[in-house]
């Protein structure tokens, strides 16, 4: 029996409007608060960082949102991206579950960022803006938004959290090709980065901090605009094209998930792929279960406090009700660097607040060990980020193993680890007690006796 792998959608089959799951959120989320009044801020306190239709976007209420046809357009170099079936991976567990994925790798940054990055570059370009500063972490945002303004003429000035700076330099390469520029953050441009490298001049950055010196860059310079890659209600809504494309491919598949997992930084990723399928939930009474994957040095959604806090360390941004550590919160240098930040998006805060979605936190360790894994079974490559989500799908299937259920697990493939196989050589000088190394060629070994199909 031929067994199906992928699920395609052909261009004209491509959603033409993102979905808002605040029109259906049944607690809607609480008002940012101005950093300096404390009091709700209005859409005009944003107009120094934002184009006026990003901040329309991220106050609406409508259901549905357009797509502008030139950002159609543009996600057509890398969408409709693939639903694919992970049938080897399901076997090596040995479980009844049915395990799918989106692979939102396939774009030319190799992450599901650009869904963001083009429509954030174009309403820009709308409003006749010519530079967009932003901050990155392991580099993927920088990449992405780079990425996009060029196909603008946009300017792309990116602060790089250092230790990444250091550990990625291909990152940084492809920021470069892309004619964006980048500063090792905390740097001496800004007065938020002066003051930390006062305080500490070895500091290895966080997000926090990259987010302060971009915003005092965009906030006294006119012509340049901020741009965030997660967290914000208008970043999710654009990453929705994820679960909307997947909603139709299972469909194809003839499953519907009961389980749908992403790794979580700020949000957007997870929220883009689950929301769609969650509104069934708000609105139909499905019971799809919705896990957040965080990394356990970095643990907001399952130790944090709900609160408002600041989005960046300098106290810059408005303040936002979210599940965080506290904005002074300087994770370890864990090599996913995309979940090494403080906070999380106020829309999923709420629903977790709600207990409509769920979260759960995985140790790098057992996140290397699912990426392998599942490297060995699909043959395709994890960023580290997207390892924590494996981790989580091994969780569960091994549960629907012992439960003896066939329950459909769709997760996000939300990026390629082609340019983290440093942090993958330090995972197996890790693993190389004897006992590991033991087990290692044995996985080999089975990998090459037996039929892989
Ligand atoms: C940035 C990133 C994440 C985490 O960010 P979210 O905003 O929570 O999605 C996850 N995976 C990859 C590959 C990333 O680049």
């Amino acid at each position: 029996m031929t067994k199906i792998r992928k699920f395609n959608l052909n261009e004209q089959e491509m959603p033409t409007q993102w979905y808002n799951i605040q029109a259906d959120m049944p607690n809607k989320i609480q008002p940012l608060l101005h950093p300096g009044t404390k009091q709700p801020i209005q859409p005009g306190d944003l107009e120094a960082l934002f184009p006026r239709a990003l901040i329309d976007q991220e106050m609406s209420a409508d259901r549905n949102i357009d797509i502008p046809e030139e950002v159609q357009e543009l996600y057509k170099i890398y969408r409709p991206t693939p639903v694919h079936r992970a049938h080897n991976l399901e076997r090596i567990l040995d479980t009844p579950a049915k395990i799918y994925f989106k692979n939102e790798s396939v774009s030319p940054p190799g992450s599901h960022k650009p869904n963001t990055a083009i429509p954030q570059a174009y309403y820009n370009y709308k409003q006749g803006i010519k530079k967009i500063t932003t901050e990155t972490g392991a580099g993927q945002w920088g990449s992405a938004l780079s990425f996009a303004t060029s196909f603008f003429g946009i300017q792309c000035k990116v602060f790089m959290v250092k230790v990444s700076y250091e550990q990625k330099p291909y990152r940084k390469s492809m920021m470069q090709l892309w004619n964006g520029s980048v500063i090792a953050s905390p740097s001496m441009e800004t007065n938020a980065g002066r003051d930390i490298l006062a305080e500490d001049p070895d500091s290895p950055g966080s997000l926090g901090i990259a987010i302060s010196e971009a915003i005092e860059v965009a906030a006294t310079h006119e012509d340049t605009m901020y741009s965030l890659g997660s967290v914000l209600n208008h970043v999710m809504l654009h990453q929705t094209i994820i679960g909307l494309e997947a909603e139709k491919q299972m469909e194809m598949a003839g499953d519907f998930p009961d389980l749908v997992i992403g790794p979580f930084g700020g949000g957007s990723n997870f929220g883009g792929l689950s929301f769609p399928f969650l509104r069934y939930n708000l609105t139909r009474g499905n019971k799809t279960r919705c896990i957040a994957v965080e990394a356990a040095s970095c643990p907001k959604l399952t130790k944090g406090k709900f609160e408002y806090d600041f989005g960046d360390s300098a106290g810059m941004t408005p303040l936002i009700p979210m599940y965080t550590l506290g904005h002074k919160f300087i994770p370890p240098s864990i090599h996913a660097g995309g979940l090494r930040y403080h906070g999380a998006g106020a829309i999923v805060s709420q629903l977790l607040q709600d207990g409509l979605i769920e979260a759960r936190a995985v140790a790098q360790h057992e996140s290397f060990s699912a990426a392998v894994t599942f490297a060995r079974a699909e043959g395709l490559i994890p960023a580290p980020e997207t390892a924590h989500a494996i981790a989580q799908v091994i969780r569960e299937a091994r549960i629907a193993r012992e439960e003896g259920i066939a329950k459909t697990i769709l997760f996000n493939f939300s990026g390629h680890g082609l340019l983290d196989m440093a942090a993958y050589d330090e995972h197996f000088r890790d693993v190389q007690s004897k006992e590991a190394a033991m087990h290692l060629s044995g996985s080999l070994l089975t990998n090459l006796v037996t039929p892989r199909v």
